[in-house]
């Protein structure tokens, strides 16, 4: 078998495009939506994923602004910042740039922000009203991938979804959301024993640990779904994935690649929650 890849940049064009209507018609009745975006020092790698999330929003035509700071600020300036976005009611949407510097306290950040605002789905109330079947904003990585599944047309309820990696961020919220959808989770993770012997089971491998190459095709049954969510530098600088994608492309059903797969899905779900949040809490705007 040879697999049908997931273009997650193709998917991703054709929700942005959806996106872009719905921001049209929201414009129309006086709501802009407008996403906050905090940086804090100078990695690279953030600089670079604001970039991108920043270009996503003008081709959607979200409004977004961008707020650097050093990483000198002190975490109290920080939350002052962001009750500062809170009250804006032009910002529906406020982002925190992970990693933050050690002297901050990553949770207390995340938690200062309003939910009603929280677009990437990282507060507590969020995830607590995903776990308990609420309406939420979910986590933008996770949403992308059940969002990219679901594109499929196949059936969830019943499949065994085998997730390696229980991150806050992406492991343990994704193994929830194909729960609410019927699945039957198992979760793995670096205590894991036999992991070939777990992965091996699964319908739907979801590998988001990043370990460069770590799945093979001895790790996944014929006909699996596969998706890779690590995104790893190899010396060479190119970007690879947690699976090793030539051996498993003859393995699966459907593989994801490394870039242009999941990556591009999370980007288009923080755009779609931003877009939610102004709906849903834009008429403060309008009766300003
Ligand atoms: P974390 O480092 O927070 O979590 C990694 C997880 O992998 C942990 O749960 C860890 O287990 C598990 N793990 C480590 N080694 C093994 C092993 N040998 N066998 C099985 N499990 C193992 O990473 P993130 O969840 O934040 O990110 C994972 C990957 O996904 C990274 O490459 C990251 O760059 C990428 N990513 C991509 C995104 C995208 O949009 N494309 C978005 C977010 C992340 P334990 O808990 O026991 O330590």
């Amino acid at each position: 078998m040879t697999a049908q890849i997931i273009s997650g940049t193709e998917l991703a064009k054709e929700k942005r495009a959806q996106l872009a209507k719905e921001v049209e018609q929201l414009k129309s009745k006086g709501i802009e939506p407008g996403l906050a975006v905090i940086l804090v020092g100078d990695n690279p790698a953030s600089h670079s994923y604001v970039k991108g999330k920043q270009k996503a929003c003008a081709e959607v035509g979200i409004r977004s602004i961008l707020l650097t700071f050093p990483d000198t600020i002190t975490e109290a300036a920080l939350l002052e910042q962001i009750k500062q976005l809170n009250a804006d009611p032009s910002i529906h949407g406020i982002l925190v740039q992970l990693p933050l510097p050690p002297h901050i306290d990553e949770l207390n950040v995340i938690e200062t922000i309003a939910p009603e605002k929280d677009v990437d789905g990282f507060h507590p109330i969020n995830i607590g009203r995903m776990m308990i079947g609420q309406k939420a904003f979910l986590p933008c990585t996770p949403y992308g991938i059940l969002f990219m599944v679901q594109s499929l047309g196949v059936e969830i309820a019943g499949k065994h979804v085998v997730v390696v990696g229980r991150s806050n961020i992406v492991g343990k919220p994704v193994g929830q959301l194909f729960l609410r959808e019927h699945a039957t989770v198992t979760y793995c993770h670096s205590k894991t024993k036999d992991l070939a012997a777990m992965t091996r089971q699964a319908d739907i491998l979801i590998v988001a640990v990043g370990r460069a190459n770590m799945i093979g095709a001895d790790h996944v049954k014929e006909g699996a779904i596969v998706i890779d969510v690590g995104v790893n530098r190899l010396e060479n600088g190119k970007l690879c994935g947690d699976v090793r994608f030539e051996e498993v492309k003859e393995v699966a059903s459907y593989l994801t690649p490394v870039p242009k797969g999941v990556g591009p899905m999370t980007i288009t779900m923080l755009l779609h929650n931003t877009v939610e949040a102004a709906r849903e809490y834009g008429h403060q705007q309008v009766q300003r």
